[in-house]
């Protein structure tokens, strides 16, 4: 018999196709009603499941008695219950590495759009406003040679600094659980507390994984410690920052802008920060490039199948971490 594939979002129709080949597949429509209620009801004979951007624990899982494993289409996975996988001996695979460049890429995006005032010019010219030259309180600042601080030298983290340091000639500072000595050396790079490197940076860029030691990591109190020059990129999860305190600090204009890609409550139809010329906002596109979400699916695809034929899974999440 074959073994059961839910697919909790939509996967690229190749790698559906080829699941079909293999195993029965059923996917979960939100137009249809309940997510959750379809996902218990789908769970019950299931071996794995596929996809990304729901929330997955005790609740969606329980009557599941022979997961085997989930395949996340993401590198991230704080929307899981880890602790309820591990004790149910459920595996969690993830999609490192294939996303890294990609997301660097948009990061440096933000970084510069906010730096350069790029979206706030925009929408300037299509109002009609560009009769004379800007004036010099729309100017925006300099890039090259600046210094960027680093919360989070993971994978993504390494990627934005090297882009800063071989491209833009800036000097790198990061802050980590633990120093990383091999990737520092070859950036030049300082690690620094994290109160140091908000008061020293030009530009921070937020990369750290979200768990319960990282969500509101910039709060009020971090948030006044940047420069009034200082920009603030996010591309990690919107829970990393204190979005009320944001706004505050934005709207009072306490530093000179930020670039977000991500969002407590997404997708963000509605926000004051909406109102504000200083951020940039993108709807969570850091690795929205086809052949990097191509790459992904790929790679999702690869370790269910992997795990489900009795092999392990490439990149299996430590449930413990
Ligand atoms: P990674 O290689 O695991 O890097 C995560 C980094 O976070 C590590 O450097 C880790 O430091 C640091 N970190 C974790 N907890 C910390 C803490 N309490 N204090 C300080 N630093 C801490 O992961 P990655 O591939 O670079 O991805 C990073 C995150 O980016 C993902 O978890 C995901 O949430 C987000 N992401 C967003 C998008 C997007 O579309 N915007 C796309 C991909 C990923 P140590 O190594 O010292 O533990």
């Amino acid at each position: 018999m074959k073994k059961k594939v839910v697919m909790f979002s939509k996967i690229f129709p190749e790698f559906e196709e080829k699941l079909r080949a293999e195993f029965e597949v059923v996917g979960i429509d939100p137009k249809q009603g309940s997510r959750t209620q379809q996902l218990q009801e789908a769970v019950v004979d299931a071996h794995g499941l596929i996809g990304a951007g729901v929330y997955l624990g005790e609740k969606q899982l329980a009557t599941g008695k022979h997961l085997e494993i989930i395949s996340s289409v993401s590198v991230g996975y704080d929307n899981y219950d880890l602790a309820y996988l591990a004790q149910q001996g459920i595996k969690l695979a993830h999609t490192p590495h294939v996303l890294t460049e990609t997301t660097a890429d948009m990061a440096f995006s933000l970084l510069m759009a906010a730096a350069r005032r790029v979206t706030e010019l925009d929408a300037w010219i299509r109002a009609g406003q560009w009769q004379r030259s800007i004036k010099p309180s729309q100017f925006g600042q300099d890039v090259y040679g600046k210094t960027l601080g680093i919360v989070g030298l993971g994978h993504i983290g390494a990627a934005i600094a090297r882009r800063g340091y071989h491209g833009f000639n800036m000097s790198i500072k990061y802050h980590s659980r633990q120093p990383k000595p091999e990737i520092a050396n070859a950036l030049v790079a300082e690690y620094m507390s994290l109160p140091t490197l908000l008061q020293t940076c030009d530009y921070v860029v937020l990369s750290v994984a979200l768990s319960d030691a990282t969500t509101g990591m910039i709060g009020e109190e971090e948030l006044a410690m940047l420069q009034p020059h200082a920009i603030l990129v996010n591309i990690a999860r919107g829970a990393v920052i204190d979005e009320t305190a944001l706004y505050d600090a934005l709207k009072n204009q306490q530093f000179a802008g930020a670039g977000l890609d991500v969002f407590v409550k997404e997708p963000l139809a509605t926000s004051p920060l909406f109102t504000l010329d200083n951020v940039v906002l993108a709807p969570h596109i850091g690795s929205a490039t086809l052949d990097t979400r191509y790459a992904m699916h790929a790679l999702a695809y690869q370790n269910l199948v992997n795990q489900l034929n009795g092999q392990t899974a490439r990149y299996l999440v430590d449930l413990a971490s």
